[in-house]
């Protein structure tokens, strides 16, 4: 059996500080390794890691806010120099890039070792590894995706773990019925405010820890993870737990360089 794992590599919203990165998740512990989102820093964290380059294959962009895809660039840089100055071999494999926005995709359209798709709702990427689903969630007037992740845990035994991360946006009405079709295992969510910011949050279309924790319930998630959680609440991360699992029970908020092992959510389907 594999052992999928996530690693919080950025768990800030919006400024990062020493403690707490721009926006970034790998997806590791199989053949292949993939991100969501590659905000400021996200190859440093991933060397403190201790996971490669190398095995990145997929990374999926939530959406072109600056702390969510500017560590791409000096991550393709140094992959650049790892696939020609170390290993040119792997020139062939290319690492398949799924934006949210077209421009991202023609700012890399030279870059040779790349395959960049602008996602439009419900596109479908499969590797060996993941499925991935683009589904639309509402982050105000920029065009911004959630990724729902189907991982591979057990092929034979049909047993996967299905993930679904929110980037910064909102699952409206269709994002839930898309969701609730392919089914949740874990939720990964911005939670920027907590209730009592309610109003920030609508104006800055966030989410409360209160809205993950009821898209976590609301979907039969086994695990909800709070991340992108604003330094407004410095330490105080207790109030943001609290506000989530009122209605939510199992759920942690994310730190850089967490570690969480999937297995034990996989579901057979
Ligand atoms: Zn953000
Ligand atoms: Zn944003």
């Amino acid at each position: 059996m594999r052992k999928p794992c996530l690693v919080f590599l950025g768990t800030a919203a919006a400024i990062p500080s020493i403690s707490r990165f721009a926006p970034a998740i790998a997806i590791a512990g199989l053949k292949e390794a993939m991100l969501l989102d590659v905000g400021e820093g996200t190859q440093l964290r991933l060397q403190e890691a201790g996971l490669g380059l190398s095995k990145i294959k997929i990374i999926a962009v939530s959406h072109l806010h600056g702390d969510h895809f500017l560590g791409l660039f000096p991550l393709l840089q140094s992959l650049w120099m790892q696939i020609h100055n170390v290993d040119k071999h792997r020139s062939e494999a290319k690492i398949s890039i799924i934006s949210p926005d077209p421009s991202l995709c023609q700012a890399l359209s030279s870059t040779p070792f790349v395959e960049c798709t602008a996602a439009t709702n419900g596109y479908i990427h499969q590797s060996s590894d993941f499925v991935v689903t683009a589904i639309k969630v509402n982050h105000g007037e920029v065009k911004s995706f959630g990724y729902h992740v189907k991982i591979v845990v057990d092929s034979r035994k049909r047993k996967y773990v299905r993930l679904f991360y929110s980037g910064d946006g909102v699952c409206e009405d269709d994002c839930v019925e898309i969701l609730r079709s392919v089914g949740v295992d874990v939720v990964i969510h911005d939670a920027t405010f907590t209730s009592l910011d309610d109003d920030r949050a609508r104006a800055s279309f966030h989410a409360t820890a209160r809205d993950a924790a009821l898209l976590a319930r609301e979907l039969g998630a086994k695990l909800l993870i709070l991340t992108h959680v604003s330094a407004r609440y410095g330490s105080y991360l207790i109030d943001v737990a609290w506000d989530a699992r009122r209605f939510f029970r199992n759920c942690i908020v994310a730190s850089d360089l967490m570690y969480v092992p999937l297995a034990a959510y996989a579901s057979v389907v």
